[in-house]
């Protein structure tokens, strides 16, 4: 537990119904005279959805913008040199990202290469830029990575196939907007991945070796929300409730994470993302009880205050079998709301794993995992 920290958010970070209508006014009070939006296809044509939404505020507020629709899932170098390319031409001064992890991270990848260089693979690690970005609005659709208030961007290299993460304050954007009627369409799929990578996002700083003693608060409380709500947000995507619960949840464990950080599950996750291409959220969950069964030994009692958030009954019962019941928790989680149970659904092949778990063991996260694995361990 750290009890002398820096905790770092965006200094201004919207969040409920229809906040979405404020950004023009924002954007204006910023001086963006305009800004590129950095989103996908399926956003960009959605009938009054969040990009349709954000035109027409900037509209109201009088001010142009170019749209780059590019992003991919697990964005990518080629992503992030297209729209500074674009960002040039069409002259623009600002960066608004509207999506998910996939979006805001494109966003500030491209922000880096206008202001720090053009050879992103260099600024991996933590706190190598130099520059400060362009002014960044991001707008999030997913209860999911929280990269909407973070400082971390993770790129994929395309010809290697390595996810590698740039750790700065100066990644983090300037506003963030959390409009939960933004999500209601998200499909059920998609709803479990990016809410289980809320979930881990909570779960992992709680553990980690860096947490202090704010980052707890919002951990527990993030996981007593996800656990209330993502199931019904699965089943019932239209629930305003569920949504708004879910969009608490990974506010507060991106403000968690962003502050005390990560863990194993993200640095082999990163490794599974690169290789095959899986979205990010089942990736997590598919590690998540393996790597925290591996964990439990190095802090019980925190497992048992995790059982508890999870609504596990722990009267009576031993550290040992309260905090096993927190990963079963886990795992029942998991299940209810259809995450695979192998790691071979989404492809991975065993001749892969050693390459994977020596590149997991230099993964950022890596470091404040409360546990020390070996390789081995890792492949295993
Ligand atoms: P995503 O951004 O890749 O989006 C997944 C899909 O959901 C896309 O096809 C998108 O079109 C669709 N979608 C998004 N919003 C929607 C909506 N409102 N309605 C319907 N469909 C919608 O998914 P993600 O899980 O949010 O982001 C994953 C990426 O974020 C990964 O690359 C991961 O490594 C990264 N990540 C970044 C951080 C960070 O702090 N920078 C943290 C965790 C993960």
């Amino acid at each position: 537990m750290k009890t002398n920290f820096d905790f770092l958010m965006p200094s201004v970070n919207f969040f409920g119904a229809g906040v979405i209508q404020k950004i023009g006014e924002r954007a204006k009070m910023l001086k963006c005279q305009h800004p590129l939006i950095i989103t996908d296809q399926f956003l960009e044509k959605m009938p009054q959805g969040p990009v349709a939404q954000t035109i027409a505020s900037l509209t109201a507020a009088g001010i142009p913008y170019t749209v780059y629709d590019g992003v991919e899932p697990n964005p990518k170098i080629h992503n992030i040199q297209a729209a500074s390319k674009l960002y040039r031409a069409a002259s623009c001064d600002s960066l608004i990202t509207i999506g998910g992890g996939s979006a805001h991270d494109t966003g500030k990848g491209t922000g880096i290469l206008l202001t720090n260089g053009s050879d992103i693979s260099q600024f991996a690690g933590i706190e190598k830029l130099t520059n400060p970005l362009p002014t960044l609005l991001a707008v999030n659709t997913t209860a999911g990575t929280g990269s909407e208030l973070t400082r971390h961007c993770v790129i994929t290299n395309e010809a290697t196939h390595l996810k590698f993460v740039i750790v700065s304050w100066r990644n983090m954007p300037t506003v963030s907007f959390n409009d939960p009627l933004l999500m209601l369409d998200v499909p059920p799929r998609m709803t479990a991945a990016t809410g289980m990578d809320a979930f881990v996002q909570a779960i992992e700083p709680y553990i980690s070796t860096n947490r202090n003693p704010i980052t707890d608060g919002q951990c527990l409380q993030a996981i007593k929300l996800i656990e209330h709500s993502l199931r019904t947000a699965v089943a019932d995507g239209h629930n305003v409730q569920a949504r708004t619960e879910m969009a608490e949840a990974e506010m507060l464990a991106g403000m968690a994470f962003n502050n005390a950080d990560l863990g194993y599950v993200h640095a082999m996750a990163h490794q599974l993302g690169g290789q095959y291409d899986a979205p990010h959220g089942v990736c997590c969950a598919l590690l998540l009880p393996t790597v925290e069964e591996f964990n439990l030994i190095a802090c019980p009692e925190r497992f048992v205050d995790l059982a508890k958030a999870m609504g596990e009954n722990v009267a009576g019962l031993s550290t040992r079998d309260a905090a096993e019941l927190a990963i079963k928790a886990m795992r029942q989680l998991a299940d209810d709301v259809g995450i695979p149970h192998s790691i071979q659904a989404i492809g991975a092949k065993p001749e892969d794993f050693e390459m994977m778990a020596t590149n997991a063991l230099k993964d950022g996260n890596a470091f404040s995992n409360p546990r020390k694995a070996t390789r081995q361990q890792i492949v295993q």
